[in-house]
């Protein structure tokens, strides 16, 4: 039988696509470091970076060559056996952490779903099964399972579900008081975001953070990270909490780990992994050799003091360009953020322009991500050079030109 090539559009998504997303009006077809071309050939300028994803941008030569090498060797093993980059990656991740123990999964809402059954396990091994209560913030966001989702701490993402799991409660993030009031004793875990990223990109303050590890401390909760956006260099440091000097007891990666191959990370310590049987939790893809091997050599080039301090360096750059942005078209409330996770905050005036805003940049050429309802996001590779930064903003500044003049 001859297969006849189909040419699938835009539109086909409509026909094709459960409609929970609605992608850009544009089918990418190829990508190179921070640009990509779509099916017309027009190239773009990605400062989506896949959702903070494609930390080293798309088809990094180096990422290529490990994902074809290990392809050669072995695909999938299942957890009947382990394999040696599984192994070799979580001792990467155990030597440059305060980690003792891997778990290692497929998408961020996976290790925050083991995190969470964890630290429910842990109380009621440790204590008992009344304590069980769950502390995370407003506005957090921390998967779409329907426990992740409930955790999460934006209502619209859960709600009309069904029932959801009990024991959860919300705090305001950066008010520690309003944490005060409802920890006790029945609580197992906090959870938090070091820079709220879906919720808007707004970092967590030092003494907030300071603050929940006392909590956690005084009530015998675990204090859980959620880095799987922060993680893996975003910052300009490999893991966001070394900005804070403050150690979890559990955290989570995923996003720029596999660098565009799907997988993720739980890493706690050997303590809260003693009371842990085989059987109490697991998945069939999890520690997958070709993850593994990618994820080894996102690390391999990304923990290098080149990539790290280069993401400080760009970070001032792009605020450098936004600033004569912003100089011209008055339109920035606020640039905030750290490292390559940018934010930047519409005034009022202009935060129902955001769309226009974004639908004029793509058809000057440069891809940007909203978080929040009036934030422009920004979350390009790690190592995006000065001409796509340059050239980007160019674009940037071409693009509010034709919408504000
Ligand atoms: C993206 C994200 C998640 C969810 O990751 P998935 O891979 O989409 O499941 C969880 N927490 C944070 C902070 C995220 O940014």
């Amino acid at each position: 039988m001859i297969s006849k090539k189909v040419l699938m559009t835009r539109n086909s998504f409509d026909e094709l696509i459960l409609p929970v997303y609605s992608p850009l009006p544009f089918v990418p077809v190829r990508g190179k470091g921070s640009r990509l071309w779509d099916q017309t050939g027009k190239e773009y300028i990605d400062f989506s970076g896949g959702i903070a994803v494609t930390s080293l941008g798309h088809c990094h030569p180096v990422l290529n060559k490990t994902l074809k090498k290990q392809s050669k060797k072995l695909w999938h093993l299942s957890n009947v056996f382990t394999n040696e980059p599984a192994l070799r990656l979580a001792k990467k991740l155990i030597s440059s952490s305060f980690a003792t123990r891997v778990f290692f999964a497929n998408s961020g809402a996976e290790a925050n779903e083991a995190a969470f059954k964890l630290a429910r396990y842990y109380a009621s091994q440790t204590h008992h099964a009344k304590k069980n209560k769950i502390i995370s913030f407003y506005n957090s966001f921390h998967g779409r399972t329907f426990f992740t989702v409930s955790v999460g701490g934006q209502e619209k993402y859960s709600n009309n579900f069904g029932p959801k799991p009990l024991g959860i409660t919300h705090a305001l993030f950066n008010d520690i008081d309003t944490v005060k009031n409802i920890i006790d004793n029945d609580t197992c875990a906090i959870v938090v975001e070091l820079i709220q990223g879906e919720g808007g990109v707004i970092p967590a303050t030092i003494s907030f953070i300071e603050e929940l590890r006392e909590l956690c401390n005084k009530y015998d909760a675990l204090l859980i990270f959620d880095e799987i956006q922060t993680g893996v260099g975003r910052t300009g440091k490999l893991f966001s909490y070394q900005h804070y000097n403050i150690i979890p007891d559990i955290l989570t990666l995923a996003k720029s780990l596999g660098g565009g191959f799907p997988i993720s990370a739980m890493l706690t310590t050997n303590k809260i992994v003693s009371i842990i049987k085989p059987g109490i939790h697991g998945t069939t893809y999890g520690g997958n050799p070709l993850a593994c091997s990618v994820a080894e050599s996102v690390i391999n080039i990304i923990d290098t003091k080149k990539v790290l301090s280069g993401v400080e360096k760009k970070f001032k750059e792009i605020v450098y360009e936004l600033n004569i942005i912003n100089k011209r078209f008055q339109l920035f409330e606020e640039i905030r953020g750290r490292g390559l996770l940018i934010g930047i905050v519409l005034k009022s005036h202009c935060s129902n322009k955001i769309h226009k805003i974004l639908n004029s940049a793509l058809l000057e050429g440069v891809i940007f991500l909203t978080a929040g309802h009036n934030v422009i996001r920004l979350a390009p590779s790690l190592i995006i050079n000065k001409i796509d930064i340059v050239e980007g903003m160019q674009r940037f500044y071409h693009a509010l030109e034709k919408c504000y003049v």
